[in-house]
């Protein structure tokens, strides 16, 4: 009971539509800090994981909450208090401030063993992490940190980031929110849409770029810390969204008009523009842990389902195109492996990964484009029961298809890949790929692999279209090294060369289409002459 007090006085909205308790806010029948409480710290990570993927187990599998969570647009406190109780972003949070350290394997530890039972759990734990606690941890002011941790060690506090407008969504730096200094104050106006957490979050991380004397704004990015329980700190949400999946996780419109104090200003270590790189390219090598649990879940519910459903007095996996299908899936599990190996290996807030755009685009495109198609297979396999609004098929390909769309539409990411690594063979001028990407630090160890598919001249003046086919095969190819180096670790061998076979497979498809000549554009005006009833 006096758990669910703590979570309802960070989570008043919540609680107070859930409960039917209408104009009474949560914070005045349970005052904050009432029942606060301290939970002790399980001695290893593996302990605390074990205990944390047993609560969630059994929260998901409850019957009462099941139902709920495919029609309700909230958590159900319940669910939401027995997790949290667990101090899931305790991972992201630095030693000294009484966290797990922000070690990389521990939150894509978390991340995994959240997607496994619930992607929107896991989503809301990743914004979380990735876009407010470690940017807070790396780049906040000393003077605040140990408050805002404190709270959601204690308080179960939760924060988003605000990036996107209305019109700035893909063309964020263009953004037109403000922020003026006026003594020891910034005073940051704007309006902000599809906010995961919007209502919910107790903190933001806010971008917006200095107003001149003149009026204009200036090219960089300042980021600032908002605790909307502070006075001039609320946030008015205009709208709330009507999301077709991710139905826990609520999104809207923000109307931003606040006052922060200075100390509440991120300070970049060069610039403003730097640190959102830094920050940005950690949260797209966040994304396998989503994805890991997520396209393990899959991968068992289709072999569960392909092994159990007979089909002509044999069970479906007895076929060849189930087969094929689902090593598509087991593939995906393996890159995906790969993907956090090196993850926890190289993207922790002690590196600066501004610069590290290739990887983690490669990272976030590739990744979201397995999740949604492991999601696709899931429901063809299940048939018409894959339809139901209930099953596993359904709810994963709603709730994983914005990963194609947010933090950087893939086409817009598989583009800039190819615009980067475009760059690289110019200035070593090698316009041969093959042989570019035997010497290219990111593919060198399986290159000779796909020495034979990758064997041409890249043209520097492509089509946007042949640069998208050329960041797939290029993200794909630097996947299948994060496979060759966990198999190098130990990973199970078989699902190493499957993965690697498959991920051939895919890039011999790719290059056929990069290497087929269309411009083929759409008429727009196509209306005339073009009404089979007419003809
Ligand atoms: C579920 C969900 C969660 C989100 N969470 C957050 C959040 O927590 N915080 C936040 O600030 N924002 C968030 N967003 C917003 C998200 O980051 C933006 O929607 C995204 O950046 C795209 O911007 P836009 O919607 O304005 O689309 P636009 O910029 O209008 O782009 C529309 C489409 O055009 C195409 N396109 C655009 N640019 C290019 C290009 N360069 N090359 C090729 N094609 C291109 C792509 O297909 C793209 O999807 C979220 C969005 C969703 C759907």
């Amino acid at each position: 009971m006096f758990v669910l007090c703590e979570f309802v006085a960070s989570h008043r909205k919540v609680f107070t539509l859930s409960t039917g308790l209408a104009n009474v806010p949560c914070h005045q029948i349970y005052p904050e800090g009432m029942y606060t409480r301290k939970i002790a710290e399980p001695a290893s990570f593996s302990e605390y994981l074990t205990t944390f993927k047993k609560t969630i187990k059994s929260v998901f599998n409850e019957k009462k909450n099941t139902e709920k969570l495919f029609h309700e647009r909230v958590f159900p406190p319940s669910v939401l208090k027995d997790i949290m109780t667990t101090r899931p972003l305790s991972v992201g949070i630095p030693k000294e401030f009484g966290g797990r350290g922000a070690e990389v394997k521990e939150c894509l530890g978390i991340l995994d063993a959240a997607s496994y039972e619930s992607l929107p759990l896991s989503l809301t734990l990743g914004i979380n992490i990735a876009l407010f606690l470690e940017p807070v941890a790396k780049y906040g002011q000393e003077s605040v940190k140990a408050d805002v941790f404190s709270r959601f060690l204690n308080q179960q506090s939760m924060g988003g980031l605000m990036i996107t407008e209305p019109d700035y969504g893909s063309d964020a730096l263009n953004m037109q929110t403000s922020n003026v200094k006026i003594g020891s104050e910034y005073h940051i106006k704007g309006t902000k849409h599809w906010q995961g957490l919007t209502g919910l979050a107790d903190y933001w991380l806010i971008t917006s770029r200095q107003k001149r004397d003149s009026g204009e704004l200036g090219r960089d990015i300042d980021f600032f810390i908002c605790d909307v329980q502070q006075p001039n700190q609320s946030i008015k949400i205009e709208e709330y969204y009507n999301n077709i999946g991710l139905y826990p996780i609520p999104y809207g419109k923000n109307i931003v008009d606040i006052q922060v104090p200075e100390q509440f200003k991120l300070e970049p270590e060069s610039t403003g523009l730097k640190m959102m790189m830094d920050l940005l390219h950690r949260s797209r090598f966040h994304f396998p842990g989503m994805g890991m649990g997520f396209i393990r879940r899959n991968l068992d519910e289709a072999i569960k389902h392909c092994t159990t459903r007979i089909i002509g007095g044999k069970p479906l996996i007895a076929m060849d195109q189930v087969k094929h299908q689902i090593s598509k899936v087991q593939s995906a599990f393996t890159v995906c492996s790969a993907m956090c190996s090196r993850s926890a290996a190289f993207s922790g807030i002690v590196n600066n990964l501004a610069s590290e755009g290739i990887e983690a685009n490669s990272m976030k495109a590739y990744i979201t484009d397995l999740m949604q198609e492991s999601a696709q297979t899931v429901m063809q396999l299940s048939g018409a029961n894959g339809y139901k609004v209930e099953s596993i098929g359904s709810r994963a390909i709603v709730d994983s298809r914005p990963f194609q769309i947010f933090e950087g539409s893939n086409e817009m990411l598989y583009t800039q890949i190819s615009e980067m690594v475009l760059k690289l063979m110019n200035s070593q001028k090698t316009m041969n790929l093959s042989e570019f990407l035997m010497n290219y630090k990111l593919t060198k160890n399986v290159a000779d692999h796909f020495k034979s598919i990758l064997n041409f001249k890249i043209d520097l003046n492509n089509t946007q279209r042949k640069n998208v086919d050329l960041g797939k095969i290029i993200s794909r190819i630097i996947s299948a090294n994060f496979v060759a180096e966990l198999g190098i670790k130990g990973f199970r061998q078989d699902l190493i060369k499957n993965s690697i076979e498959t991920i051939k497979h895919e890039i011999s498809m790719l290059v056929s289409s990069y290497k087929f000549e269309t411009k083929v554009i759409p008429i727009e005006e196509y209306h005339h002459s073009s009404n089979w009833l007419t003809l």
